[in-house]
C-alpha cells in the first residue's frame, strides 16, 4: 500500500459526532470511491457507515439490523456497497461475495469494514479510516488517503483537521 498521500486525525467525543462525520462523508462520496474501515469490535465502524448511508440518502429501511451477509448493497444518491470482512480469512473468499466485481464496476462507493483482514481487497487508490477507543464515548479517527482522489475527498471531508 505504501505511504499515505495525506493523513488526518480527528477526535470524536460522542456517537453523535461520529454519526455527523459519517453523514458528511456520505454527501461527498462519488462512484469509484473506496473507504476501508479498521478498528476493534465496538470501535464505531458500523456506526460511521450508518451516518454515511444517511448522507448518501439511502432509505432508512435499507440499513437494516445486522445479518450474516458479507456485502450489503444500498441504493442511495449513488449505490453504496457496505461490506464486513470480519468472517473472511483469504482473498479467494472475496470472489463469491461479489464485492470485487462491485468495486471493479465502479458504479458505486464501497465501505469495507475489517479491511485489515484482507488488505488486498482495496483498489490502488483508497481512503483508510482507523477508529480507536479513546474513552467510553470517545474515539480517535485516523484517515489516511492513498492517491489523488482519496486526498481530495479527505480534504473536503475534514478541512483544517
Ligand atoms: P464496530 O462496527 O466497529 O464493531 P459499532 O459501530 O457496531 O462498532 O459499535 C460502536 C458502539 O460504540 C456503538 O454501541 C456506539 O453507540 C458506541 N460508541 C460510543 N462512543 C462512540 C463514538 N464516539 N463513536 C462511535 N460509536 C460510539
Ligand atoms: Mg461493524
Amino acid at each position: 500500500t505504501g505511504t499515505p498521500t495525506r493523513v488526518k486525525t480527528l477526535r470524536l467525543a460522542s456517537p453523535e459526532e461520529t454519526h455527523s462525520l459519517g453523514v458528511r462523508l456520505g454527501k461527498l462520496l462519488q462512484p469509484g470511491d473506496f473507504v476501508g474501515l479498521i478498528g476493534d469490535l465496538g470501535a464505531g465502524k458500523t456506526h460511521l457507515v450508518r451516518g454515511v448511508a444517511e448522507g448518501a440518502e439511502v432509505p432508512r429501511s435499507e440499513v437494516a439490523s445486522p445479518t450474516f451477509a458479507i456485502v450489503y448493497p444500498y441504493s442511495g444518491r449513488i449505490p453504496l456497497y457496505h461490506a464486513d470482512l470480519y468472517r473472511l480469512t483469504n482473498y479467494d473468499d472475496l470472489y463469491s461475495t461479489g464485492l470485487l466485481d462491485m468495486v471493479e464496476t465502479g458504479d458505486g462507493a464501497s465501505l469495507v469494514e475489517w479491511l485489515d483482514r484482507i488488505p488486498e481487497a482495496a483498489p490502488r487508490e483508497f481512503l483508510r479510516v482507523t477508529l480507536r477507543h479513546a474513552g467510553a464515548d470517545a474515539r480517535e479517527l485516523t484517515a489516511e488517503a492513498f492517491g489523488a482522489r482519496p486526498t481530495a475527498l479527505l480534504e473536503a471531508w475534514a478541512p483544517g483537521a
